[in-house]
């Protein structure tokens, strides 16, 4: 019985050595020097403080910096204007092995405009308290994500890391009013299919716990119009039929459905982008008059305008029943229309998602990158409203959103968006790490060795 104890020991020893020898090996490159720290910090700075809000972006001096970071990391570079003033700006990194299909990380270099009376610090500024927290717009929406991808570029080629397949970024222009002459025209175009994309990562939301978010999939807007008519009449009498019941009739039985679906969140049995949304956006109805509206008077038309989201999953057939035959039927004089009406499923005609088991070996590859750089993840979620992902899904490419923040609030299109500095230098591992698995990921059977060789 002694010897067995002596060999755990020994066992022991070699395991801990062996350990050691890992976590070296996991953190291959060092902790970056405070001086190294204030420069990131200050090129994440430099972008926030360009002024890309919509519906002005200064589109030359984003471009130019891009160019610049893009230059001084040895990046080949590409600008190309699918509709003219609208850049979207393509950096490679070549893989060496040009037979190996590619890795996308988008980003988008827009941001919201901002109400600069009700920040602390300038929207504009970059400003960082105290705390270490970096408040711009653009902090988490998402210019940080784009400075993250190249800052563990540059990290990775210190380091001397050279990646197996080509590493694309594109900085594209227009996300925040719809993407179309950016993400979408890219999706649809020749530049990228001579790319040869595998995986596409683009943007997610920060956590306010420990555990980072991955989005699989994002809810397809629907935005709905109903009208109501009906015989118009003296502001005392009471009948059946008018407009403005016929409409209200509809708003009740919406409200319902509403009330209906958020009790699912309210109750924790659904996540928010995991059922169907709906809110009213406008109401339309009166006569007007000098001073306001004619008050005696129950006008003859009447509209309401809902922003419907709708996640990929969801019975888009029952719910186009429920508008036709309950929100807006013909029998109550009523009409509808859409003004969006975007599809829940890709061109191939397969729902809107990206596989997020370990029949994708993008999901099982990001989980175990982000894992490695000592992140928590959080369960799969449907992301609630739209990004440029799903013009890269719709082609049937798989596409994950992510931006690596943790116990940061949300406050993305908010007041006092910031970012805390040190969570910004901790995403940047979390990308070098990521980029190193999909980057070096060879899918069993290439190379002529198959999985039951290995
Ligand atoms: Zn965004």
């Amino acid at each position: 019985m002694e010897k067995p104890c002596n060999s755990n020991r020994q066992f022991l020893l070699l395991h801990l050595l062996f350990l050691s020898l890992l976590v070296g090996l996991t953190n291959s490159t060092a902790a970056p020097s405070q001086d190294e720290q204030s420069k990131i910090i200050s090129r994440f700075q430099e972008y926030l403080q360009i002024n890309t809000a919509q519906p002005s972006p200064d589109y030359q001096k984003s471009t130019h910096f891009i160019l610049s970071q893009a230059n001084s990391l040895s990046l080949e570079s590409q600008v190309v204007e699918f509709v003219k003033g609208k850049p979207v700006v393509l950096l490679k990194w070549p893989g060496s092995d040009p037979s190996l299909p590619s890795i996308l990380l988008n980003s988008h270099t827009d941001v919201v405009p901002s109400e600069y009376s009700k920040w602390v610090h300038p929207p504009l500024g970059a400003h960082i308290d105290e705390q270490g927290n970096i408040f711009a717009r653009g902090s988490q929406d998402m210019k940080c994500v784009g400075m993250q991808y190249l800052e563990a570029i540059r990290r990775l080629k210190s380091s001397g890391f050279q990646p197996k397949r080509s590493l694309y970024l594109s900085f594209v222009p227009d996300e925040e009013i719809g993407g179309h002459d950016g993400a979408e025209k890219l999706a649809y175009s020749d530049v990228l299919k001579n790319m040869n994309v595998d995986i596409v990562l683009d943007e997610g939301l920060p956590s306010p716990n420990e555990n980072y978010r991955l989005f699989y999939a994002e809810r397809t807007p629907w935005w709905l119009v109903i009208k109501a008519t009906g015989a118009p009449g003296h502001g005392a009498k009471l009948y059946d039929n008018s407009a403005m019941e016929n409409l209200f009739k509809s708003i009740e039985s919406i409200r319902r459905f509403r009330a209906s679906q958020f009790d699912l969140v309210k109750a924790g049995l659904k996540a928010e982008g995991e059922v169907i949304s709906v809110n009213v956006a406008f109401l339309k109805a009166g006569t007007p008059s000098p001073t306001g509206f004619v008050m005696n008077l129950q006008p003859s038309e009447a509209e309401a305008g809902f922003d419907i989201r709708i996640p990929p999953t969801a019975n888009t057939e029952s719910l186009e029943k429920r508008i036709a035959e309950e929100w807006a039927p013909a029998s109550r004089n009523m009409t509808f229309e859409f003004k969006q009406k975007v599809t829940t499923h890709d061109d191939l005609g397969r729902p809107l998602l990206t596989a997020s088991d370990n029949s994708n070996p993008w999901w099982t590859l990001l989980e175990e990158a982000i894992k490695k750089a000592n992140g928590k993840i959080g369960k799969p979620e449907i992301f609630p409203a739209s990004t440029d992902a799903r013009y890269f899904r719709q082609l049937g490419l798989p596409a994950i959103g992510f931006s690596p923040m943790v116990n940061t609030p949300i406050l993305l299109h908010d007041h006092n968006e910031f970012l805390n500095q040190a969570e910004y230098l901790r995403g940047i591992n979390v990308y070098e790490s990521i980029i190193k698995a999909y980057t070096s990921f060879i899918p069993p059977g290439r190379d002529g060795v198959s999985r039951d060789e290995l």
